[in-house]
């Protein structure tokens, strides 16, 4: 049965690498070999300081990369990032600062290998540092997502998808969450991390998960061999069920999960927390789908007040559903075309854009609330 350890932790140094150590040894840590290449992949999606909880704090990064360099092993600190250079990140994120004096290379994923993963996706292109490292060790942040509920240790390793063609594969799943879900389980299956761990110490909740998010403390440290285990246990940690986050649901249907888990250490019980609204309210026949996305399904809008017109949100936007208007100097969404993924909230650097709810998405929801 898998394990996934938990810690409780802060962000001190010394108390915080000592259990990072621990939770290693605990998990099998001593896998990773001499002179092995180790790639460990953090959330560095955008550049954004620690006290923002975006990314993965950087003295979780460090820990890391100081538990491979005692190992004898050689660690690389890589992730394709969507928005600003990877340099701006490093500095913007601290873990320039927090990996001075140690020998470790850090670069962005540049290149990709094909990846045949089945049905119904195929080939897909993955980079092929993180396919070809001897150990990958995931080090995924916990946070809230209006799309897919949470991002866990699943869903960090979709930053293993170079660059533009992270959009690209978000359009080809379009508006189907669980059509992303089984994406995201399939590139887990295929790049098979060695370690998973995850950074729950500031957490965010809310609105995430870019900057319309709320960081909150849970001061949880957890680490597994297996990133569905993982993900489990997070669920419960939470107090939803573990199928409500479809990552799991698809795990489990595609076998590469059963949800047995087993658990060291001590799961904090935390309450009140604030996952983001999904309306589910896509459904019926398949030619009503596109108007009910258009009128019910939350959407992303902009705050004129926050919005510096960087145009970082419309570069990236995968539907092409962004645009300059440029008689009022604001974002124009085009809700037809928008596919509802919130990547433009992800990237945004001001947190001018969060999801709104319709009215009629709303009162829907309240219905199928009451109603569930
Ligand atoms: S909404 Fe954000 S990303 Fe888009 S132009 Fe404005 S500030 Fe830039
Ligand atoms: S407008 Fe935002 S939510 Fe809609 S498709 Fe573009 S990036 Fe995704």
């Amino acid at each position: 049965m898998p394990e996934v350890v938990l810690e409780r932790a802060s962000y001190d140094y010394d108390d915080l690498k000592k259990r990072f150590f621990r939770i290693m040894d605990s998990i099998g840590g001593d896998r990773i070999k001499n002179n092995s290449r180790v790639v460990i992949k953090p959330n560095l999606l955008a550049p954004a300081p620690p006290e923002k909880a975006i990314l993965t704090h950087p003295l979780v990064v460090r820990a890391a990369v100081e538990y491979v360099l005692k190992k004898g092993a050689r660690p690389q600190v890589s992730d394709s990032n969507a928005v600003g250079s990877f340099a701006k990140i490093l500095k913007e994120s601290g873990i320039r600062e927090a990996l001075k004096g140690l020998d470790v290379e850090c670069s962005e994923f540049r290149t990709s290998e094909h990846v045949d993963l089945g049905k119904p996706f195929r080939k897909i292109e993955i980079a092929k540092e993180a396919l070809n490292a001897d150990v990958l060790i995931n080090l995924p942040k916990l946070k809230t997502h209006t799309q897919m509920l949470l991002t866990l240790g699943v869903k960090n390793l979709f930053g293993c998808i170079v660059g533009m063609k992270k959009p690209e594969w978000h359009l080809r799943t379009g508006v189907d969450r669980k059509m992303f879900a089984t994406l995201l389980v399939q590139i887990c299956g295929a790049l098979k991390p060695g370690f998973t761990v995850l950074d729950g110490i500031l957490a965010m909740e809310g609105q995430g998960p870019g900057k319309g998010g709320t960081p909150r403390e849970l001061g949880v440290l957890m680490g597994s061999r297996d990133p569905f285990s993982m993900d489990t246990v997070v669920c419960k940690m939470l107090g939803i069920r573990p199928d409500s986050l479809l990552t799991n649901k698809v795990a489990k249907e595609l076998g590469l999960a059963n949800g047995t888990v087993s658990v060291k250490g001590d799961m904090p019980e935390i309450k009140n927390f604030r996952f983001p609204e999904i309306t589910p309210v896509v459904f019926g026949p398949k030619s009503l789908h596109r108007l009910m996305r258009k009128h019910l399904v939350q959407r992303p809008v902009s705050e004129a007040d926050l919005c510096k017109m960087c145009g970082e949100c419309w570069e990236y936007c995968p539907a092409k559903a962004i645009s300059k208007d440029k008689k009022k100097e604001r974002v124009r969404f085009d809700y037809e075309k928008c596919i509802r993924c919130y990547c433009c909230i992800e990237v945004c650097p001001h947190g001018a854009l969060s999801a709104k709810e319709t009215f009629p998405g709303k009162f829907i929801r309240r219905v199928v609330k009451k109603d569930g």
